[in-house]
């Protein structure tokens, strides 16, 4: 990629890295040394920059505090035996933010900023890509309004940043997840699409009430008639039915995960029947009592595939049959984790090497 981009480069002094123990890491609370800036102001984006991760000053009256306006993504990078950082389709996580950004009265984000703010960094921090197997860096992109003004409108200046963080393996205990009927995470004409702060704000409480009854998370239904179910938690929610790869379509409601699309896609290239289309609440509890659901699970970029142990439904908890016997996701998860470690041949082109 030919840099077009004038990136000024503060580097830290000493790095952190000696004092992380990659065997053991604790998820969220450990950043890489450095991290990417990028300012909107007049209407552009400049001032780019990359420093030592660390904390960032804002006005107390910065618009992202008190209402909201912020977005943000989730990729992964991978290390190979080459030493070569391998990031699982990234382009879609910025053709994305662009969505969310839309959305929220956020300026657009050209591609660039984004691929090179994040290769620059990778390349700078490189050996804070764990390699012990299903690890990874985590990168988070995310834009904030940071104007100095508490007026309720769309902001004049925005902040871009990724900060990066180094993850174990995700040993995903199959989930259970309760049906939701009272709380709502999207509504048609809403954000539900939009990977933005407020989506997850307003879902705590319902997935708090989930928790104290035993679940690890929630089910949400469409917000209108809780009708039909949605995601999983902050994951896209998938089935197989009667052999046929099964998840809700997307819509306003839904978030457009790019784990959802690899899932299908890779499916399809099987030559499996997939069907994405309303899936009501009734015709899943009626498909796992009487059998015919083979298979649950949420796919998203933290777990890849979370396994659904059991649906809970007014009162009565429904269980899947054991995940030894589920092919399908069984096959999806080695496959995506091959690609993305570099183990499996990318035949659809979703690898970024740098
Ligand atoms: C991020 C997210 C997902 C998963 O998207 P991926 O691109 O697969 O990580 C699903 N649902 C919600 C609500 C999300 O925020």
């Amino acid at each position: 990629m030919v840099e077009t981009l004038d990136i000024k480069i503060t580097k830290v002094a000493s790095s952190r890295l000696a004092q992380v123990d990659f065997n053991n890491i604790p998820f969220g609370k450990v950043y890489a040394d450095h991290m990417f800036i990028a300012d909107y102001r007049k209407g552009d984006w400049g001032h780019f920059r990359v420093v030592p991760y660390g904390h960032i000053q804002v006005s107390p009256a910065t618009p992202a505090l008190h209402y909201g306006q912020s977005i943000f993504e989730g990729l992964k990078a991978y290390k190979n035996d080459r030493n070569e950082a391998l990031v699982f389709r990234p382009l879609d996580n910025w053709k994305r933010m662009n969505i969310s950004a839309d959305r929220l009265c956020m300026p657009y984000l050209p591609e660039d900023i984004f691929m090179e703010g994040m290769e620059t960094l990778i390349r700078m921090d490189r050996n804070w890509i764990p390699t012990t197997l299903g690890s990874s860096l985590y990168i988070r992109p995310f834009m904030f309004s940071a104007e100095e003004y508490i007026g309720i409108r769309p902001s004049l200046d925005f902040t871009f940043m990724i900060i990066n963080s180094p993850v174990g393996p995700y040993y995903s205990t199959p989930v259970r997840v309760k049906i939701e009927t009272k709380y709502t995470r999207a509504i048609e004409g809403g954000t539900g699409f939009a990977k933005t702060g407020g989506n997850y704000a307003g879902s705590l409480y319902p997935a708090k009430l989930a928790q104290e009854q035993g679940y690890h998370q929630l089910i949400w239904t469409d917000g209108k008639e809780h009708k039909y179910v949605e995601e999983s938690g902050t994951m896209n929610l998938m089935f197989v039915m009667d052999d046929v790869v099964v998840t809700p379509e997307l819509g306003d409601t839904i978030l457009r995960g790019i784990t959802r699309d690899s899932v299908l896609a890779l499916a399809r290239q099987w030559g499996l029947k997939v069907e994405e289309r309303k899936v009501t609440v009734k015709e899943l509890v009626d498909g796992l009592k009487s059998g015919r659901v083979t298979e649950a699970f949420g796919a998203g970029t933290a777990a890849t595939i979370a396994h659904i142990e059991l649906i809970g439904y007014e009162g009565k908890n429904y269980f899947l049959p054991p995940v030894e016997t589920r092919r399908f996701s069984n096959r999806v998860l080695e496959e995506l984790d091959g690609i993305k470690h570099g183990t499996r041949p990318d035949t659809m082109g979703w690898i970024h090497t740098i």
